[in-house]
């Protein structure tokens, strides 16, 4: 048996042993089926038995519940959504797009609210984020996000700090300003996916664990084959494998697997915490293209994740790209750069996994009811929120018990596929360069000849 407290320091410390709950051994039929034991198929099945407790709910998870991005993310609880407000009023109207962002503010909160009805010890602790301008170039674009929320009606939860503002916070170097926002929380992820997996049981939800499902099938009467049997669904059968769906050839091209990866420091001293400041444990990021986000763990520690990692050809997935010296090693130097006093500090843990990325950014929720299959996905590396707001969706469409939840974008609505390799592998592969060549160019207040064309291509 794999030792699953190896793939995320979240699970080393969920307080779980990780052994696995029994797997399939026989063919059964249920009400509702669902692939995957991470929030999204989870909060599905919890909305699922909110609603009517008589429901058959079985879950499959070919490792253990939190395998994937959920047990080791980097905890941000967000009302960021993977689409900016901007993007989201000029593609769905203002209406849509703040009706949205109204949304994912509430699942910040119905996270909390759900654990506390269920008693799960997730650490959630809303101190809100600050989007830092890290240089005179990061200035416009916070503005631009400010005015933008301003434009949807939602100035109120955002706040533009000055430096002297931003710094009152936190003392990280070179900070041209901020953008504080309200409705963000902190949690520990690994033990909100095992405690929201563990209320799905006590409200009659059955998951089945070291349960690959090989493949799948629409239609009347939906199902999952396993290697112990098949596992047919009345109502319908739920893709909740974000990232890993592209293993199945007919949805290869759904989502894009993009590594994100993290580095942690060993627990800081009073000393340290006293010059850093950071005192409301805030989730950090800058405007960087290759993304920085950074939590302050409620045990004392600097928690840094960046994307940047290679995309592998053919969206392969595997456990040896969890880790990759040359980007865990940047990592720790961009902290370093962040932090310049924390010079000598020790990394204790290194680790990464793949977030889904849809073609057109957009993450979606959708069930088809001649074939009966729904899913979710597309979360693009901001899922700990979304899942719960998709989970509900989701729920909403099987059972057919709508709300207006069910009129917002994401629902039922289909991204477009990635393109065929070789193409997709080499587009990718440029876009992740000139990122990082945009990011490391704005330190010294220049711009790559072509950084106009990767924005362009990074918004279609
Ligand atoms: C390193 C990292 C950092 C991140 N940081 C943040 C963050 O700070 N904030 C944020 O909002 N989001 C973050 N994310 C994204 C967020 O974690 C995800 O969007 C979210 O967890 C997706 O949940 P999910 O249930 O859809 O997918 P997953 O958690 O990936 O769950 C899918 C599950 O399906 C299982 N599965 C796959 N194939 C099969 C099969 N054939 N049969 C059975 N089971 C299968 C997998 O084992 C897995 O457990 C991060 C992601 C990563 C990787």
């Amino acid at each position: 048996m794999s030792d699953y407290s190896k793939y995320s320091f979240w699970l080393e410390t969920c307080g779980d042993n990780l052994a696995a709950r029994p797997a399939l051994t026989k063919s059964i039929e249920v009400d509702v089926a669902i692939l995957g034991g991470g929030y999204t198929g989870l909060w599905t099945a919890y909305y699922l038995l909110r609603g009517r407790p008589d429901l058959r709910v079985a879950v499959l998870e070919k490792e253990i519940v939190g395998f994937g991005a959920s047990g080791r993310n980097g905890g941000w609880c967000s009302s960021k959504f993977p689409v900016t407000p901007a993007m989201l009023a000029h593609r769905y109207g203002t209406e849509s797009a703040r009706a949205l962002m109204l949304a994912m503010a509430e699942a910040v909160d119905e996270v909390a609210r759900v654990c506390e009805e269920e008693k799960i010890e997730a650490g959630f602790l809303k101190g809100g984020m600050l989007t830092l301008a890290r240089g005179e170039h990061h200035v416009p674009m916070i503005r631009s996000s400010f005015a933008a929320y301003e434009r949807l009606g939602l100035g109120q939860h955002y706040q533009l700090l000055t430096a002297e503002q931003a710094l009152e916070r936190i003392r990280v170097a070179n900070i041209h300003g901020a953008l504080f926002a309200s409705e963000n929380a902190s949690i520990h992820p690994a033990r909100l996916v095992r405690g929201l997996a563990r209320a799905v049981e006590t409200r009659g939800g059955v998951i089945y664990e070291q349960t690959p499902v090989l493949s799948f099938e629409g239609g009347a009467n939906p199902r999952f084959l396993t290697a112990a049997g098949e596992i047919r669904a009345k109502d319908a059968i739920v893709l909740a494998g974000e990232s890993y769906l592209t293993q199945f050839s007919k949805l290869h091209r759904v989502v894009l697997p993009v590594y994100s990866l993290i580095t942690l420091t060993e627990p800081l001293t009073a000393a340290q915490w006293s010059q850093i400041g950071w005192q409301n444990r805030e989730s950090l990021a800058s405007c960087n293209y290759t993304v920085d986000y950074l939590t302050r763990t409620a045990d004392g520690r600097i928690l840094f994740g960046s994307r940047g990692a290679p995309y592998h050809f053919g969206s392969k997935i595997s456990d040896d790209q969890d880790r990759h010296a040359q980007t865990h090693a940047r990592i720790q130097s961009l902290l370093l750069e962040w932090f310049p006093l924390l010079r000598g500090i020790k990394f204790t843990h290194s680790w990464g996994g793949p977030v889904g990325m849809p073609r057109d950014w957009m993450p979606m929720a959708n069930f088809v009811a001649s074939n009966k299959i729904a899913t979710a996905r597309g979360y693009t590396g901001q899922g700990v929120s979304t899942t719960n707001l998709m989970g509900r969706i989701l729920a909403e469409l099987i059972s057919g018990r709508r709300s207006s939840l069910s009129q917002l974008p994401p629902a039922g609505r289909r991204s477009p596929n990635w393109e065929r390799e070789p193409l997709r592998w080499m587009a990718v592969r440029y876009m992740q360069q000139a990122f990082a060549r945009i990011d490391d160019a704005g330190k010294q207040g220049r711009r790559p000849f072509d950084a106009g064309v990767a924005e362009f291509l990074g918004r279609h």
